[in-house]
């Protein structure tokens, strides 16, 4: 971190502001927003910028005069002087002076980040000036989601943090409520209209316990791999839980987007190596969810997809747990279109089926029988291991042998492979290239797709 972001406190401090164009102009109304006591050097001053300074003793109209700058909050130089500038920086560094000079990242001390002011809520956003307008738009973007009356929130929460303290003990409790009240939608859309009756009701039911749970589980299909997959739902459920159960599936980035103090469980999942039984898994989940943890079960893909997201919420139905199920993209949404082989096409597959390739004892007992729809793409998970098996079953139930697959090995994330081949020819393909769990094969003619339609390039 090149800059560590703080809050300057500026109200009634004398900040000295050296220039008196368009650019000083906008740093002055930022300035007078945050209370600063003005004073300004420059032979020239726009109007706007005299109507900013309280004092009009404070308006110098002469050059840099290589004043002390000690007795300054903080300084800004909007000069187009380089060297005044440079030599504004000097002096205020010597005095220990936070001195931001207007595009001039290496000459600053402090930089001023792009805000969103929703008073008392600030937001900011920088590149450490790299890129102020990068910064600029995503302000623009969270700008949106953060409407005005989020100041308002703010503040009424603010307003009644004593109340809070005194009724709710430990610092756990604490948080519980806020984020359960927060987590009550109809909560925020009452204060952001005004509705403060209606916002105090909600504010009391939840401190009063009533329709305010603690222990949950968050059952989250986290997609498979590149965390933008995630669904807003799943993201803001994860940022609410406590503890997080992962296992083998969870894409790099995706745990990042946990809270930083949230436990983090690794429950395994290597093939044949299961590091926590599904029985400890669901165990735990409740037993979690009961010490009035909220628990964030990630899983890889769709919970409900080859996820054992059912038995995980039958333990909690009987347990009388509260739970949530949050869909995620299932391995072959996202390995077909990262691969550019669309699971149904009009001149290709009318319908799409998916099958568990998991073997036992090196068998695989399906019907194969009832896979010989050339205009139905078969997508197997689990697969890779029965590879063999499943192609040569398929062949003796009558597919052709030249009938296009396509193995996809690690969907989504930057290191994706697609090997391609036919039913005779995918052995020795897998051979020569010996793809990696996580795979997924995709059978059909709509594999053949993939050259033409093929666009995610990984690094
Ligand atoms: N619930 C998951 C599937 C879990 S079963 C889902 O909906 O996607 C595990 C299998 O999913 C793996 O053996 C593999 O076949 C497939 N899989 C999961 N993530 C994958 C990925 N990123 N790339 C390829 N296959 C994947």
């Amino acid at each position: 971190m090149d800059y560590l972001p703080v809050g300057l406190k500026l109200s009634n401090q004398p900040v000295l502001l050296v220039g008196g164009g368009i650019v000083a102009t906008r740093k002055a109304r930022l300035l007078a927003r945050a209370g600063a006591d003005l004073h300004v050097l420059a032979p020239q001053v726009s109007d706007e910028i005299r109507g900013l300074v309280l004092d009009p003793d404070h308006i110098q109209l002469s050059p840099w005069d290589d004043r002390p700058l000690g007795e300054y909050a903080a300084v800004v130089a909007a000069t187009p002087d380089q060297e005044v500038n440079a030599a504004i920086s000097r002096g205020a560094k010597a005095s220990m002076t936070p001195v931001n000079v207007v595009d001039d990242p290496s000459l600053c001390t402090f930089i001023i980040p792009a805000i969103i002011d929703r008073n008392p809520l600030i937001i900011s956003v920088s590149s450490s000036g790299c890129s102020p307008v990068l910064a600029r738009r995503i302000r623009s973007d969270i700008e949106t989601r953060y409407p005005e009356g989020y100041g308002e929130l703010a503040r009424y929460l603010g307003s009644r943090r004593d109340e809070v303290s005194a009724s709710l003990g430990s610092e756990n409790e604490r948080r519980y409520f806020w984020e359960t009240l927060l987590g009550e939608s109809e909560f925020i859309n009452h204060v952001l209209h005004s509705n403060i009756a209606a916002a105090n009701d909600v504010f009391q039911a939840c401190l009063s316990g009533d329709g305010y749970s603690r222990g949950a589980v968050y059952l989250i299909g986290a997609g498979p791999g590149d965390p933008e997959l995630m669904t807003f739902k799943a993201l803001r459920l994860l940022q609410q839980a406590d503890v997080v159960l992962y296992d083998r599936l969870i894409g790099d980035g995706i745990l990042e987007m946990a809270r930083r103090d949230a436990d983090k469980i690794y429950v395994g999942k290597e093939r044949s190596q299961h590091s926590m039984p599904q029985s400890e898994i669901n165990e735990n989940l409740a037993a979690l969810a009961k010490s009035g943890k909220r628990v964030a079960r990630l899983k890889g893909g769709d919970p409900f997809i080859f996820g054992r997201g059912g038995e995980e919420i039958e333990g909690l139905l009987a347990a009388g747990i509260d739970f949530e199920v949050v869909p995620g993209v299932t391995a072959a949404s996202g390995a077909a279109c990262y691969a550019g082989i669309p699971l149904t096409h009009r001149d290709h597959a009318q319908s799409v089926r998916f099958i568990t390739g998991h073997t036992k004892n090196h068998r695989l007992d399906l019907p194969w029988n009832q896979f010989l729809n050339e205009h139905e793409t078969l997508v197997f998970y689990m697969g890779l291991a029965g590879l063999g098996i499943i192609a040569k079953e398929l062949v003796s139930a009558g597919r052709d042998p030249n009938t296009p697959i396509a193995i996809v090995e690690k969907a989504t994330r930057g290191d994706q492979r697609v090997i391609a081949g036919t039913l005779s020819t995918i052995v020795k393909r897998a051979e020569e290239d010996s793809p990696a769990a996580p795979t997924l094969l995709i059978i059909g003619s709509v594999v053949t797709l993939h050259s033409s339609l093929r666009w995610f390039e990984p690094a």
